[in-house]
C-alpha cells in the first residue's frame, strides 16, 4: 500500500499531512466508551482528501484501488462507536465539503453527502416550509452522509422510527471502490444494503430524504416525582397519535440535578424529567396530561429561543452532557421492546438502581410505542460492564453495544448479509473502512468471538479538548 502513490496520482485534490490535524480527523467521539479508548487512542490516518465533487471522490477510489490503500469516509467525526476512525490508516475521506442541496420537492429533498443538518432544515424550511423528519441531537455539526451511514434514529423518531423504517431514506447515489468506480441508485429495500454500514460498502455522494412539515417547536420540561411516572407520562404522550411531537425522552434522578446546567437547578431533589418537543399549536392537548401523572412544569419554550434547547439534552446528548463534569460515567445503548417496554423499565431501575441511572427515548417502531434505553454507567471496570450489559440483556433488553466497533458486536449481534454480500461486489479488495465489518475479515465471524486486529497507530499527543 501506498498513500504517497495515491496522492501523486490526485495533484488536483485538496490533502492534509500535517500529521496532527490528520490525526484529528481520524477521530471522533469513541472516548465516550473506555473500552474503546483503549484500544483505538492512538488510531490515525496518514492523510485526509477533500474532494469537493464526485468526479474527485471516483478519481480517489480508483487510485486507492491501485495502490491498495484504506479509505475511511468521514462527516463531521461526530460517530460514538468510532465508525470513522481509519482502523488501518490510509486515507481519510472528509466529504464535508460536498454540501449542496441538488434539489427541494414538498416532500423530498436531494442533497450532497457534508450538508450539515442544521444547514439542510435551514434550506429546505425556507425552500418548501419542510424539515428532516428527525435528526440525531448532533444536527447542529453532523453531516447527513454520516448520520445515514452511521447514526440511526433521534429526534423525531418519537414519530417516524429509525433510518430502517421503510420510507425514511429515499434514495443513494453511491460509489464503488474499483478500478472503475461505478455510481449505483439505490431505491426502496435496496436502500438498506448501504444504510448504516459505516461505509464499509460504498461511498454515498448524494441522498434523497422525505421531509415532515416544519413546525414552530416548543420545549417542555416536567418533573415527576418517580422515573416511572415519567415513563408511563412519556408512553402516554407518545401515544397522542394526533399531537405533533419530535421528543419524548425521560432523564432518572439525579442526572438532571447533578448535570443538567441549565435545568438542573429548576428538578426537585430526587424527581425525574420529561423533555418534550411539541409543534406549538399542540399544547393544549399535552399540558393537561402532565397532572394525572404527577408531573409539574418546569420549562415552557419555543425551541428557536432556548439558550441550549432541550434536544441537546436528550439521546446521545445526555452522556456528553454527563461527561462534561464526570469523567467516570460511561453509558449503553438498549432496545426495550414493546409490548413489555414499561415492565422491562422498571425491572432494569430494581435490578441497577443509581449504578445504571436511567435514561429513556420513547420511540414508535413497526407502528408500536416502546424505548431506547441509552442508560448512564458508573463506570467501575470492563469486567463489571460486561456483568451490567449480560444483566440488560437478561432483562429482555438487546443492547447495542456502544464498547465495540465493529459493526456487528455494536449492533443486533449477527451478520447483515445484505451488507456482506453488497461489499463483496462494491468493494472486492475490502478497502473501505477496513476493520469495521467483522464478518469481512473472519467469514466465522459469531457474538464472543475475538477479533484479531491490527491497528495503524501513532505516538502523537491526543487532542487536548478530549477526555483521557
Ligand atoms: P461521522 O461520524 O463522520 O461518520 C459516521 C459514519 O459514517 C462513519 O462510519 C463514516 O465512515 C461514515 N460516513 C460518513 N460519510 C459517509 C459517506 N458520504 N459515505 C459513506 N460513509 C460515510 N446518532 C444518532 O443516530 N442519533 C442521535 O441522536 C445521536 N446523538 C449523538 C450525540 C452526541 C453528543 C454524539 C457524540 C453522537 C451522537 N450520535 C447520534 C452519533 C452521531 O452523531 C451520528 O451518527 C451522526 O449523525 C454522525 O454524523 P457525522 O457527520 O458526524 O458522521
Amino acid at each position: 500500500m501506498s498513500v504517497a502513490a495515491a496522492m501523486a496520482d490526485l495533484p488536483g485534490i485538496e490533502w492534509l499531512t500535517d500529521p496532527a490535524l490528520v490525526r484529528q480527523k481520524s477521530r471522533d467521539f469513541f472516548w465516550y466508551s473506555p473500552v474503546l479508548r483503549r484500544q483505538l487512542n492512538r488510531v490515525t490516518g496518514e492523510a485526509v482528501a477533500v474532494p469537493k465533487d464526485e468526479r474527485e471522490v471516483a478519481d480517489l477510489l480508483a487510485a486507492a484501488w491501485r495502490h491498495d490503500v484504506p479509505v475511511t469516509a468521514r462527516g463531521a467525526g461526530t460517530g460514538n462507536y468510532g465508525q470513522a476512525m481509519p482502523l488501518r490508516g490510509g486515507i481519510v475521506l472528509d466529504l464535508s465539503a460536498m454540501d449542496r442541496v441538488l434539489w427541494t420537492k414538498p416532500h423530498a429533498v436531494r442533497v450532497q453527502p457534508g450538508a450539515r443538518l442544521i444547514d439542510l432544515d435551514a434550506a429546505t424550511r425556507a425552500a418548501v416550509g419542510g424539515e428532516l423528519r428527525f435528526h440525531p441531537s448532533t444536527k447542529r455539526t453532523a453531516t447527513i452522509g454520516g448520520f445515514v451511514a452511521g447514526g440511526s434514529s433521534g429526534i423525531g423518531s418519537v414519530t417516524w422510527g429509525t433510518l430502517r423504517e421503510a420510507g425514511n431514506i429515499l434514495g443513494l447515489r453511491v460509489l464503488t471502490c474499483e478500478a472503475e468506480p461505478r455510481a449505483l441508485e439505490l431505491r426502496g429495500p435496496e436502500i438498506q444494503q448501504v444504510n448504516h454500514a459505516y461505509g464499509t460498502n460504498g461511498i454515498i455522494t448524494e441522498l434523497e430524504m422525505p421531509l415532515a412539515p416544519a413546525a414552530e417547536w416548543i420545549d417542555l420540561a416536567a418533573a415527576f416525582p418517580t422515573l416511572m411516572q415519567a415513563a408511563r407520562f412519556a408512553d402516554a404522550f407518545t401515544r397522542l397519535d394526533g399531537v405533533v411531537k419530535k421528543l419524548a425522552c425521560v432523564v432518572g434522578a439525579p442526572i438532571p440535578q447533578d448535570h443538567f446546567r441549565n435545568l438542573g437547578a429548576a428538578v426537585p431533589a430526587g424527581h425525574s424529567v420529561a423533555l418534550l418537543m411539541v409543534a406549538a399549536p399542540f399544547l393544549d392537548d399535552v399540558l393537561p396530561l402532565l397532572a394525572p401523572f404527577g408531573g409539574a412544569l418546569l420549562r415552557q419554550v419555543p425551541t428557536e429561543e432556548a439558550e441550549v434547547p432541550l434536544y441537546e439534552h436528550s439521546w446521545n446528548h445526555t452522556t456528553l452532557q454527563v461527561l462534561k463534569t464526570d469523567r467516570s460515567v460511561t453509558y449503553l445503548q438498549t432496545l426495550c421492546p414493546a409490548p413489555d417496554h414499561l415492565a422491562r423499565i422498571a425491572a432494569l431501575e430494581a435490578r441497577f438502581g443509581d449504578e445504571v441511572p436511567l435514561h429513556l427515548e420513547f420511540v414508535r417502531l413497526g407502528g408500536e410505542v416502546c424505548a431506547f434505553a441509552l442508560q448512564l454507567v458508573r463506570f467501575s471496570g470492563e469486567e463489571r460492564l460486561a456483568e451490567i450489559i449480560a444483566g440488560v440483556e437478561a432483562e429482555g433488553c438487546p443492547v447495542f453495544d456502544p464498547h465495540a466497533f465493529t459493526l456487528e458486536a455494536g449492533g443486533m449481534k449477527r451478520v447483515d448479509e445484505a451488507q456482506l454480500r453488497f461489499k463483496r461486489m462494491t468493494d472486492p479488495k475490502g478497502l473501505l473502512n477496513p476493520g469495521k465489518m467483522a464478518a469481512w475479515d473472519d467469514p466465522e465471524w459469531r457474538p464472543g468471538r475475538p477479533q484479531a486486529i491490527h491497528l495503524f497507530e501513532t505516538n502523537l499527543p491526543a487532542p487536548a479538548e478530549e477526555p483521557g
